[in-house]
């Protein structure tokens, strides 16, 4: 029989308990991750059926649920926080960052408007600035600039509030009153992450107006062929409005030519967005900011520290060269959020600068990642995955069953049995199968491509030894 609570809500000594309870069940699980398998095994459905099928009449301790947690809900995760994941690109997190978003939860603000929290909107202003500095990113993107940063839940929003934004400059804000009547096309790579294509059906552009540019043999996206298609669309009637540019694409960590695409943006009035979902962390480095080269002549750009910077999802940093556009394509005013700090235009608030009017406080979890390890303590984590991921190389480079197929000059390492994709593939499942590490993969030229991304925040070279060590194992006896 499981025990009955007493009494309606949580009172603060019962939450005191129960949160050390909590707390202790979240640094066990880190503490046994390493050792449990990576990628989930369950079934479809078995983790619904593991579950009660009515919900419970009576209310039980938090003690009685945390048992379950292990019981119905670890058998269904794939291990994301384990050392051994290196799969996709990581979505790592930290002790602070967990802390900062407890304590969101905690003060459970709602910073729609700068009125409704002015502490939501300054502290995510102020870290915002603060990312400006330690990713070196151009001044036009802080807060007391015409343009300015917000954090959004994740960079496919980021890039649609970009397309929003451009639609509108273009249109001159028709499309917001009538409707988009205008033959609007966009352009991003063919290596381009797939959520451009949901924001231009999203926008009601349509994907049949996303142009996928050609790449180079780094697949990096071509210029000549971005100009080229421009020019040919215009000559169609069409009218270009956005082109989307990758710094880290997600098949191979591609970086495209920033300053010659933002030259072909600016002779044609095109909107140019950065997507640098992962690689935008490996600016914290100076050494790897060339990475970054011509970003200041971007009109946005966005990262994620909940990719690659300890900081748990969601959180994309969003930036634009001047927000009145960002603004004008998203702000309505009703009646019942009017007040007197908006009114005066004294304030940002940020409910403007993306599509829910509603936000969590994001920042916070942000500012204790920051604060807790340091810019240096931050770059020197970055520093040892990139060198992980070298040395990685290095070994999949001397072993010759295997080539590599892309250049790696960060975190991320593409691979494969020179045997083809066959052998590649039951590589990959057999590796998987173990438990002992998660890998993903991906075509390249067509070929069929291991990824193995360095990115987690308890990755130390051992595990990176002993994944090597199980892909050559798995090798021998394929
Ligand atoms: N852009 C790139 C290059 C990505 O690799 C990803 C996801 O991996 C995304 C965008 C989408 O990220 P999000 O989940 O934050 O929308």
């Amino acid at each position: 029989m499981e025990e009955e609570k007493s009494g309606f809500h949580m009172q603060p000594a019962e939450f005191r308990d129960a949160g050390r309870e909590v707390l202790d069940w979240i640094a066990s699980y880190h503490e046994r991750v390493e050792g449990l398998p990576v990628l989930s095994s369950v079934a479809p459905g078995d983790t619904y059926r593991a579950l009660p099928d009515h919900p419970p009449i009576t209310g039980v301790p938090i003690s009685s649920v945390l048992p379950d947690l292990d019981r119905v809900v670890l058998p269904g995760i794939t291990h994301w926080q384990s050392p051994n994941f290196y799969a996709y690109f990581p979505s790592n997190n930290s002790g602070p960052s967990i802390l900062g978003d407890l304590v969101s939860s905690g003060l459970g603000v709602q910073g729609m408007l700068w009125a409704t929290s002015p502490a939501c909107t300054e502290v995510e202003m102020k870290m915002l600035d603060w990312l400006v500095e330690m990713l070196g990113l151009p001044d036009h993107f802080r807060s007391e600039s015409v343009g300015g940063g917000v954090i959004q839940d994740s960079a496919s929003s980021a890039s649609l509030c970009a397309i929003l934004a451009a639609r509108e400059q273009i249109t001159g804000g028709a499309s917001n009153e009538e409707g988009c009547r205008m033959p609007l096309v966009a352009y991003t790579s063919n290596q381009a992450h797939s959520h451009l294509e949901k924001d231009l059906k999203v926008a009601g552009i349509g994907r049949k107006n996303l142009r996928l540019v050609e790449v180079d043999r780094e697949f990096a996206m071509r210029p000549e062929s971005l100009e080229q298609m421009i020019a040919d669309d215009k000559a169609a009637g069409m009218l270009p409005f956005f082109v989307c540019a990758t710094i880290g694409t997600t098949s191979s960590l591609a970086l495209d030519p920033i300053p010659a695409i933002a030259e072909v943006c600016r002779k044609h009035g095109v909107w140019l967005h950065v997507d640098a979902a992962m690689a935008g962390t490996a600016a914290l480095c100076p050494e790897f900011r060339w990475t970054h080269k011509g970003v200041d002549l971007a009109d946005s750009y966005a990262f994620n520290p909940h990719k690659w910077m300890f900081t748990n999802f969601d959180c994309t940093a969003f930036y634009v060269k001047d927000r009145r556009a960002l603004i004008n394509s998203l702000s309505v005013v009703p009646e019942y959020l009017r007040n007197q700090a908006s009114d005066a235009g004294a304030v940002i608030d940020y409910r403007d600068w993306h599509v829910p009017l509603g936000r969590r406080f994001r920042a916070l979890k942000l500012w204790f990642v920051i604060r807790y390890y340091g810019v240096q303590g931050l770059q020197s984590h970055i520093r040892q995955h990139v060198e992980w991921a070298q040395e990685f190389a290095s070994w999949v480079n001397a072993d010759n069953r295997f080539e590599i197929l892309a250049p790696h000059p960060l975190n991320l390492v593409c691979f494969r049995l020179k045997a083809g994709d066959e052998a590649s593939e039951r590589l990959l499942k057999k590796v998987n199968a173990s438990g002992k590490l998660f890998i993903s993969h991906t075509k390249l030229d067509g070929k069929y491509t291991l990824r193995f991304c360095v990115g987690q925040t308890r990755t130390e070279l051992r595990h990176v030894q002993a994944a090597w060590e199980t892909i050559q194992g798995a090798v021998d006896s394929l």
